[in-house]
């Protein structure tokens, strides 16, 4: 029989043990032990119920172009219980000079696709508006332009096209509330391959997808027309479900809570993995942590591996649930919520407003808020208690949106060094870690640090990882 271990009780080791748990049922003579450091499993994935509103600790919700999370909760019978966001009151506003200016129709992004509401937008400068007509008129880059393989930060390639206006109010905040980092350290290779692809294609990012819209266009027109998915898709009853769902399909005896691992070490052809007092045997291992604990867990089999794993930057973030009567609801403006850009000098990145984004998160009768700090801002704020948090929160909802309201309730989750941040080389990073994986068999990588931070990402990351080593 193959034994193989599993460090890391978040969605991704949940994945993988699901994976392996799958196979197992399926005639796979193998068996499976998932070791968590923490009593509880799901990791970032917290959902609270508080005054009949859905409070989601950490992420509300996925992705829907990225399949990996809706296909996992379909595996698990829970294809009932997916909900998508309620795109038809989607509209985002961007904290301007004091004032929430809402995102013009056509942005993918960055990249005005319509002319009219951008033009027409109080969002930009006309400089920025005249940046983006010019930025039409960029040609392919070279191919054989070296420049084409070297990575770049986010800043510095959306500052190339568009202009610092358009990294100050966009670029930033969005990837803020994504990675919760800033686009001057992200690289533009791993956050955004899809731009820097259209760039080396057409040039001009605007034409790239004017582009690539005729032809869905043209596609479309040629079948029978469906109704777009929904951007975002969640579960009714919240996050930690997807994770308590994956952990009831799991064999109970294999899910060691409360047990850290301290090292993992190759030993003739297995792994000895050792968690406090106790040490076990495996023939593959498949890490699922966050690349700083990945890297203290294999620092003693291969120190060089470790460093490139350290050297993968995290991020803390905080996030602050808010609920609120019925008048609150109603003062509140339409939409999803608002970004706030750095020159903003605000401490907030952003807010969401759940009970339009998710109308099953919150009565009719209430406002549910979900605010979210995160990196420099984050840190700034972590040493203080949570009513001193919850008070730059209600300060700065004031000064943003007028609300002067007392909350029904407060709850703060803060997540230490919990989203990874892809630095300018990331891929390059990845690459050589992959060399570093190779020379240990039966070592599997798998969760945010890698290839994608999102939920579906790491979903992946943890099933692709279990396949590898049962195909091994
Ligand atoms: C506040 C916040 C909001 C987010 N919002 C979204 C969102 O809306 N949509 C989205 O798609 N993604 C979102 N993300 C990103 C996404 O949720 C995470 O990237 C993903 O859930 C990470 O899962 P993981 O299993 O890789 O890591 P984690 O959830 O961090 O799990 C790792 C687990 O390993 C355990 N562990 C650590 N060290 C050891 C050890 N030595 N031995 C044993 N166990 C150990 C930890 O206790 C933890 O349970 C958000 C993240 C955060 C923090």
């Amino acid at each position: 029989m193959t034994r193989i271990g599993i460090i890391g009780g978040g969605i991704s080791g949940l994945a993988a043990a699901f994976e392996l748990e799958e196979q197992r049922r399926a005639g796979a003579d193998l068996d499976y032990v998932l070791y968590e450091s923490s009593p509880r499993l799901g990791g970032v994935l917290r959902t609270e119920h508080i005054d009949g509103c859905l409070v989601e600790a950490g992420p509300d919700s996925f992705i829907t172009e990225k399949t990996w999370a809706t296909d996992l909760c379909r595996a698990l019978g829970l294809g009932d219980q997916l909900i998508g966001s309620n795109d038809a009151d989607r509209k985002t506003y961007i904290l301007t000079k004091g004032r929430l200016v809402e995102m013009p129709d056509g942005l993918m992004f960055m990249v005005p696709t319509k002319i009219l509401p951008t033009g027409l937008s109080p969002l930009f400068s006309w400089k920025t508006k005249l940046r983006m007509t010019q930025e039409l008129l960029l040609p392919p880059r070279a191919v054989a332009d070296d420049k084409n393989d070297h990575d770049e930060s986010v800043a510095a390639f959306v500052e190339r096209h568009y202009g610092s206006e358009m990294v100050d109010r966009l670029a930033d905040p969005l990837l803020s509330g994504i990675y919760g980092g800033e686009a001057a350290s992200l690289s533009v290779r791993s956050v955004l391959p899809r731009f820097a692809e259209m760039e080396r294609t057409h040039g001009s990012l605007g034409r790239a997808l004017l582009a690539a819209r005729k032809n869905a266009r043209n596609k479309v027109s040629a079948g029978p027309s469906k109704p777009a998915p929904p951007l975002f898709t969640s579960l009714k009853n919240g996050m930690q479900h997807l994770a308590e769902t994956v952990v009831s399909r799991l064999t109970p005896t294999a899910l060691l809570t409360n047990t850290p691992v301290q090292a993992i070490q190759p030993e003739a052809e297995s792994w000895v993995v050792s968690a406090g007092l106790q040490s076990d045997q495996f023939d593959s291992v498949v890490v699922a942590l966050p690349a700083p604990a990945a890297a203290q867990v294999l620092r003693i089999v291969s120190p060089e591996l470790a460093a490139e794993l350290a050297a993968i930057q995290y991020s803390s973030s905080i996030t602050v649930g808010l609920g609120y009567d019925r008048q609150v609801r109603q003062s509140l403006p339409p939409g999803f919520g608002f970004l706030v850009p750095r020159s903003e000098g605000k401490k907030l990145l952003a807010a969401t407003f759940v009970h339009n984004k998710f109308p099953h998160r919150a009565p009719d009768d209430r406002a549910l808020l979900r605010c979210f700090f995160a990196g420099r801002n984050a840190e700034d704020v972590w040493q203080l208690g949570d009513d001193q948090i919850i008070g730059i929160v209600r300060n700065e909802l004031q000064q943003i949106l007028g609300l002067r309201s007392e909350p029904l309730f407060a709850r703060v989750y803060k997540w230490k060094s919990a989203m990874a941040q892809y630095g300018v080389g990331h891929l390059d990073r990845l690459d050589r870690i992959e060399v570093l994986r190779q020379q240990l068999p039966g070592l599997a990588l798998a969760g945010n640090a890698y290839r994608g931070i999102g939920v579906p990402d790491c979903i992946r990351s943890g099933r692709d990882a279990a396949t590898q080593l049962v195909e091994r």
